[in-house]
């Protein structure tokens, strides 16, 4: 992420939680304008009420921020210990002590430990870096990922850039929304006009997002603008101005769809559309009211398409505002499927519809006939786990004499009941999966967005300690494609998810595969464990391969003649997690591209593994739209037969065949746009996506 001049970030451990980072500081070389927009709840923090009476302002020099205590509703030392904090850190960055704003999230009611973030604040500030990831994640509560952002525009010659990060989770209701959200950039920019920009994105943004209705003591968002990019100051009215505004806007949009992704227990970002409103106030406040309905979300969380809910909320707000709008008379979409119209209920292939909102992201639409006025609204479904999360949050998180806050997650806190049924679960689970080997094959978006990148290691690190051993397999994402269009050699052609390969290419593709894409995914593994080994399938001959003859010449695509798993098994004993890269050795010498789909069948087989699982960015098996849950052999042959099953599926589908031949006991295809989706298959008796079964 391109960071703006004169800005360094830090994030590191003080105390205020057990184990995980807790503070944050964004400091500039310079003094900034500042702006923010601040939670409307009366109830507001200390250091909300201290930054809102602050700002805007020029000659800011930077912000620290806390997770773990929100430092709210406890009593008037609230203030004075917001206070010392920022008079500790302007120590200690050497700044004036009315330069440094503080912003915190976390506990109610509990006071905030100044010791020990006064003691902190010299590390603090000598950690300070361009690492604006380590910022994020130490504003981080319930978030389970860090939530970044950034973007460049022009200012006459000037490169402006702006980067920003955010939390969010759970009491998530509109204006704002538990957010604290930090923007910084390098333009020249007045507090005043940076304070109407700010406003004006957080108004279409943080505004329009509802995670769970409730508005926080502690929403924050604050601007800071330095001016080293060394523009004209940018002035309110100007297209400049609106640039930034745009870039502002976008850039909150975008951390706000992650917060509503990430929101406590959310499984799909749901965006709900409100056109042909009488006026754009009672267009934003329907959208929101139809994204905040707890029936629309559990309905969302269900894949349910009933429009009687999203009608049924829209109703009651026109009702009680007695607006001049027949909700009868409105459209409603759902993944852009009509399923209201006219007066009454669309024609729908229901199960079609159902597949659809299966997705990550699921759209709603209302059109209404009432005007031309539209807004959208971003909120997440509801679950079982919001409830989970959120039941005991406070008696569950325990302040212990010298102010850390400790989430004391001990089986104790539990009843009989559930402490029964969940250590018998995992039991079983731990005995069903020592030394059992599953083989993987990761793709897709699983394999390019950072969130799911981290979840994805997460789970594997977590099923290793239960016992299992994982291989995995992974393909070349977008990365080769991209790669052969930069150095100039065209688009690849794909014939049934498998890549043509020109003999002049492979070398690209095998330095990309193992190269980057490998060394990558053996980074990202090792970040949190250090058991992951990345093997190309030529080390210690382990794909021995030949070219693959089909109807059409595919260059350079061999098929596997051989596994040669000798030194998989040496790893695995030694319970490292290998990760292959689909690079075939010929007899000849030669180097062939492997489809990584095959590769990870034939080494399932090779080592007799318990589960084959494809990771990749459909919900499994679809026919006619629907997922399909399980499915036989001999059925999978006949959907690739007439066409049902299609492109990159059928380069799946027949290594799922094949592994099953040879002996693999099940094979999972399942949606790695999900995260933590590898654990829901196996850690669940339900399982997700599609099972093939032998016949
Ligand atoms: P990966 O990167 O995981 O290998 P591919 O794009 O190669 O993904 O293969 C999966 C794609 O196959 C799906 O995204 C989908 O577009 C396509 N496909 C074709 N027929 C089907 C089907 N019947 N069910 C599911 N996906 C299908
Ligand atoms: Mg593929």
């Amino acid at each position: 992420m391109k960071i703006p001049r004169g800005f360094s970030y830090a994030g590191i451990h003080s105390g205020i939680k057990a184990a995980r980072s807790d503070l944050a500081l964004i400091f500039s070389e310079l003094g900034c304008a500042a702006a923010g927009c601040f939670t409307v709840n009366a109830a507001r923090a200390a250091p909300v009420r201290d930054a809102a009476s602050r700002l805007p302002a020029r000659g800011i020099r930077a912000i620290v921020a806390n997770s773990g205590n929100a430092n709210a509703l406890v009593g008037p030392t609230g203030e004075s210990d917001a206070r010392e904090v920022c008079a500790a850190v302007a120590r200690a960055l050497d700044v004036a002590p009315d330069t440094v704003l503080a912003a915190s999230t976390g506990v109610i009611g509990v006071r905030l430990p100044v010791q020990k973030l006064v003691a902190a604040a010299p590390q603090l500030a000598s950690a300070r870096g361009s690492a604006i990831e380590l910022a994020a994640a130490a504003i981080m509560t319930t978030d389970t990922r860090p939530k970044l952002a950034s973007g460049a525009i022009k200012v006459g010659s000037a490169d402006v850039s702006v980067a920003a990060f955010a939390k969010g989770s759970g009491m998530v209701a509109p204006e704002l929304a538990t957010v604290l959200a930090f923007l910084t950039t390098d333009a020249s920019i007045s507090p005043q006009a940076l304070d109407s920009a700010l406003h004006r994105a957080v108004h279409q943004s943080f505004d329009m997002l509802n995670i769970d209705g409730d508005m926080s003591t502690n929403d924050t968002v604050i601007a800071l603008a330095n001016g080293a990019a060394g523009n004209a100051p940018i002035e309110e009215g100007t297209p400049e101005f609106e640039a930034i505004v745009s870039a502002f806007e976008s850039i909150c949009k975008d951390l706000g769809r992650q917060i509503a992704e990430d929101g406590d227990g959310a499984t799909k970002l749901v965006e709900v559309h409100v056109e042909g409103a009488p006026d754009v106030d009672m267009a934003r406040d329907l959208a929101r009211a139809v994204a905040g309905s707890n029936l629309v979300k559990a309905a969302m969380f269900g894949a349910d398409p009933n429009w009687g809910r999203v009608l049924a909320a829209i109703g009651a707000r026109v009702g009680t505002r007695k607006w001049p709008i027949d909700p009868t008379r409105a459209t409603v979409s759902v993944q852009g499927v009509c399923v209201y119209t006219n007066g009454g209920p669309a024609v729908i292939d229901a199960a079609a519809v159902r597949a659809k909102m299966r997705e990550p992201h699921v759209l709603v639409s209302v059109t209404l006939v009432e005007g031309h006025e539209r807004a959208t609204a971003y909120g997440c479904d509801l679950s079982y786990d919001y409830v989970k999360v959120n039941a005991d949050y406070t008696s569950q998180t325990q302040a212990s004499p010298d102010g850390t806050i400790a989430r004391d997650g001990r089986l104790t806190n539990y009843s009989p009941g559930f402490k029964h049924a969940l250590l018998v679960e995992a039991l079983s689970y731990i005995s069903r999966f020592t030394n059992k080997r599953a083989v993987i094959k990761y793709g897709g978006a699983a394999m390019v967005k950072d969130s799911l990148k981290a979840s994805f290691a997460n789970d594997i690190n977590l099923l290793r300690s239960a016992g299992l051993l994982p291989v995995i397999v992974h393909g070349g994402g977008p990365e080769i494609t991209q790669t052969m269009e930069i150095l100039g050699r065209g688009k690849s052609e794909f014939i049934d998810g498998v890549r043509v390969t020109a003999r002049e290419d492979v070398k690209v593709v095998e330095m990309v595969l193992t190269g980057k894409v490998n060394t990558e995914i053996v980074s990202l593994l090792n970040q949190s464990s250090a058991h992951a080994v990345g093997v190309s399938g030529k080390d210690a001959g382990l794909l021995r391969a030949r070219k693959l003859v089909s109807d059409r010449d595919l260059g350079m695509v061999g098929e596997v003649t051989h596994v040669n798993h000798e030194l998989l098994e040496v790893l695995l004993d030694k319970r490292y997690v290998p990760v292959v890269s689909p690079v075939g050795l010929g007899e000849d010498g030669e180097g062939y591209n492997i489809n990584a789909d095959a590769a990870a069948a034939e080494i399932a087989i090779a080592l007799r593994a318990y589960k084959l699982i494809y990771l990749t960015d459909v919900p499994g098996i679809l026919v006619n739209g629907e997922l399909v849950s399980e499915i036989g052999a001999s059925d999978l042959v006949r959907k690739i037969e007439d066409g049902t099953i299609r492109g990159g599926m059928v380069a799946k589908a027949k290594s799922i065949l094949r592994a099953i031949e040879g002996g693999v006991e099940s094979v999972h295809i399942i949606d790695g746009r999900t995260a933590h989706s590898v654990i829901a298959e196996l850690f669940t008796d339900r399982g997700v996506g599609t099972l093939v079964r032998r016949d």
